[in-house]
């Protein structure tokens, strides 16, 4: 099969891989969506997850079954499906404490395009099918479908790790897709004020669309500044991080009320350590819960995210800002996530011929 893959680090091209393998409890599908993610840019461009060659890139898709396994009870072969960037071995023990992104080992859920082939090829395979697959329901565009991959849960993620009550002042610090996900979450989860962290015109729009009260551009003054300005000298009772470096991180512990607590989602790519500002972190003794977490996977998780959007709380469409046709698509799509210009907030590749625009 033909497949886009990471040839090493810094180099991407087109190979010849042999289909995968089915086993039992798997399924082979067909992609009929993809989107590339800011981590196939880590992972390729910054060595994110060290050396890979010839490894099928990609972890955001839409697919249709061509294969299940004998012991699938759920899907069956034309099934059109979404699929979770996490795929957890739902038996692991890990699983069983709570934390099935860590089944196997530290981070060990994430699979796709990190320790086996992703889903820029003609097939890919997917690990636990009846765990990490959901119907498409009627009510999400197929063609957006990718979004329920990565951004959505991620982005939800961030407010879950935060714990968003009703009533909280919430700063989300980066708005491109995941961060708008996290406002976005926040907003259904009743903050009453989300102070959102961004610079590029589309993406602030968006983040207002989604329930942003105030924007914030880092670029102009350190953000704690402006955050202390628009609370008075108080803070925000949450922070979600989405974005940004390690140098992002101490701004944010600074920035959350004694008591509250910062959730981070995003990649810190570089520095051995992260900086706890002493002071801010009430000399150690400022109840302020610091957390950290890969999205978790699975169906139960897809189909409840995929109900906000059949329901109509959550709109997928101001996320996809360009569109490609066809598998060869990843290519110039993977080049614009990489390039990040400033019109860009995602790109969607289609590839089954019927949805094609
Ligand atoms: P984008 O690059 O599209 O967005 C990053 C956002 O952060 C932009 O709004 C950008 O602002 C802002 N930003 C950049 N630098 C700073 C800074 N110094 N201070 C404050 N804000 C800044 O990324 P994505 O939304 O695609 O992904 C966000 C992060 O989430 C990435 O690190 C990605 O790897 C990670 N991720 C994590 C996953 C998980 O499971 N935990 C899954 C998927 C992604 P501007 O408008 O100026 O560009
Ligand atoms: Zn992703």
């Amino acid at each position: 099969m033909k497949a886009y893959a990471m040839l090493g680090i810094g180099k991407t091209g087109w190979i010849e891989k042999a289909r995968p393998e089915c086993g039992p409890l798997d399924a082979i599908c067909k992609p009929i969506s993809l989107a590339p993610c800011t981590s196939d840019c880590h992972t390729v461009w910054e060595g994110a997850i060290g050396e890979r060659s010839e490894m099928v890139l990609g972890h955001e898709a839409a697919g249709e079954i061509v294969e299940v396994g004998s012991l699938v009870k759920d899907f069956k072969v034309g099934d059109r499906v979404l699929l979770t960037a996490i795929t957890p071995d739902w038996n692991s023990l890990e699983a069983q404490a709570g934390f099935p992104m860590h089944s196997g080992g530290m981070l060990a859920g994430w699979k796709f395009s990190n320790i086996k082939d992703g889903v820029f090829a003609e097939y890919f395979h997917v690990n636990d099918a009846d765990g990490n697959l959901a119907l498409i329901p009627e009510g999400v565009d197929p063609v957006l479908a990718p979004m329920l991959s990565d951004m959505v849960p991620t982005g939800f993620h961030g407010a879950e790790l935060a714990d968003i009550k009703y009533g909280d002042e919430v700063l989300v610090i980066g708005i491109g897709p995941v961060g708008l996900m996290s406002v976005a979450a926040s907003y259904l989860g009743g903050a009453s004020a989300i102070y959102a962290v961004g610079t590029r015109p589309n993406c602030i729009e968006a983040a207002k669309g989604y329930g942003a009260s105030e924007i914030i551009n880092y670029k102009e003054a350190p953000i704690v500044d402006q955050v202390m300005e628009l609370t008075h000298g108080k803070g925000v009772d949450k922070v979600i991080i989405a974005g940004g470096t390690v140098h992002t991180f101490p701004q944010a512990v600074k920035c959350v009320k004694a008591g509250g607590c910062v959730a981070n989602v995003n990649y810190f790519g570089e520095g051995d350590c992260i900086c706890l500002p002493r002071v801010e972190w009430g000399v150690g003794m400022g109840h302020k819960t610091i957390k950290g977490g890969l999205m978790p996977g699975g169906r139960l998780r897809l189909e409840r995210l995929a109900s906000l959007v059949t329901h109509g709380r959550l709109d997928l469409a101001p996320l996809v800002t360009h569109l490609f046709n066809g598998l060869e698509g990843v290519e110039p799509a993977l080049e614009l996530m990489r390039q990040k210009p400033e019109d860009l907030i995602k790109p969607v590749v289609v590839v089954a011929e019927d949805l094609q625009k």
